[in-house]
C-alpha cells in the first residue's frame, strides 16, 4: 500500500520548505555541481563553513547541518555511490544513504523531509534502479517513523518525474 504521506513532485529542491533537505553531496561535503551547487548558492556561505568543520562523510553516511537562507531548517547531507556497473555494492550504499538520512531524521525529530534523487545526475546511478531503492527505503522508514508527518521526492524534470510515477506504481523495471 501506498503511504500517503509520501509525495512526488517535480521542481526545484531549494524552494521547498521542510524540516530539512536531503543533499547528495560528495565525500568532501565542500560543493559541487548539480543539486549540492543549487544547494549551496541559495544557502549561503555559512552553509560551506560548518561544511568545513566537518570534515568530508564516507559514501553512505550523512551529516546535519543548519539551513541558513533555505526555507528548510536544516540540510542532511549524504554521499551516493557512483555508478561502476552496478557489481561494486552500489545498491547497498544508495540503501544505506536513505537509511542514514532517515537516522537523523528520528534522531532529531524531524517532521517533513525533502529528497532529490541521490546519485542519478553527475554520478551515473540509472534512475530507473534507483528510484525503486529510493522508493522502497523511504516506505520502509515511514512505516517505522510515525513522527514523520512528509516526505517529499523533488524530481529536477518532468522525465525523472514520471520515471518515479511509473516506479511507485509498482510497473517493474524497463528491461
Ligand atoms: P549526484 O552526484 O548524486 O548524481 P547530482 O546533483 O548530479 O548528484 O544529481 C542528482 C539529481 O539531482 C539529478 O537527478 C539532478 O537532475 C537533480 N537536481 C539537480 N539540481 C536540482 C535541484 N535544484 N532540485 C532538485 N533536483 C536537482
Amino acid at each position: 500500500m501506498r503511504d500517503a504521506r509520501l509525495e512526488l513532485v517535480q521542481g526545484d529542491i531549494t524552494k521547498v520548505e521542510a524540516d530539512a533537505l536531503v543533499n547528495a553531496a560528495n565525500s568532501s561535503l565542500l560543493g559541487g555541481g548539480g543539486v549540492d551547487g543549487a544547494i549551496h548558492r541559495a544557502a549561503g556561505r555559512e552553509l560551506l563553513e560548518e561544511c568545513r568543520d566537518l570534515r568530508g562523510c564516507p559514501t553512505g553516511e550523512a551529516r546535519i547541518t543548519q539551513g541558513y537562507k533555505l526555507r528548510a531548517r536544516h540540510v542532511i547531507h549524504t554521499v551516493g555511490p557512483r555508478w561502476q556497473g552496478g557489481g561494486r555494492g552500489e545498491a547497498g550504499q544508495l540503501a544505506r544513504c536513505y537509511q542514514s538520512v532517515f537516522a537523523l531524521v528520528e534522531k532529531h525529530g524531524l517532521r517533513t523531509v525533502a529528497f532529490p534523487s541521490i546519485s542519478t545526475g553527475m554520478y551515473g546511478y540509472p534512475i530507473e534502479k534507483a528510484s525503486r531503492i529510493a522508493l522502497r527505503e523511504i516506505q520502509a522508514a515511514l512505516e517505522r517513523l510515525p513522527q514523520v508527518e512528509k516526505v517529499t521526492v523533488v524530481l529536477f524534470t518532468p522525465g525523472d518525474l514520471e520515471v518515479y510515477r511509473r516506479a511507485l506504481a509498482g510497473e517493474p523495471e524497463p528491461a
